[in-house]
């Protein structure tokens, strides 16, 4: 099974560099990032901690890590069921700013 996500951007995320949302998904998942998380993708090199909304579920920004590719923005990707959606908290967007 796969879930429905989109990729998303903004200022914040683009003034705060991708690595450090790499180190922020590791830290709040506590899971090491090995591949990028769509279904099909077994790139493991460059991980990007990437923004993205579930299709047709919340409002809310989660960060997942993929692949220079999958990373494109606005872009609509399948991800494996079990990738560790890390919500990004309002508090820790205020101490980035
Ligand atoms: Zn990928």
């Amino acid at each position: 099974m796969t879930m429905k996500v989109k990729t998303i951007n903004g200022p914040l995320i683009e003034n705060y560099h991708y690595e450090n949302w790499l180190v922020y998904w590791k830290n709040h998942s506590g899971e090491p990032a090995l591949y990028c998380s769509e279904y099909n993708c077994l790139c493991s090199g460059n991980l990007i901690g990437t923004h993205v909304k579930k299709m047709n579920r919340d409002n809310t920004n989660y960060i997942i890590p993929l692949c220079p590719v999958h990373h494109t923005k606005n872009q609509e990707i399948h991800v494996n069921d079990h990738t560790k959606f890390v919500a990004l908290q309002e508090k820790d967007v205020l101490k980035l700013t």
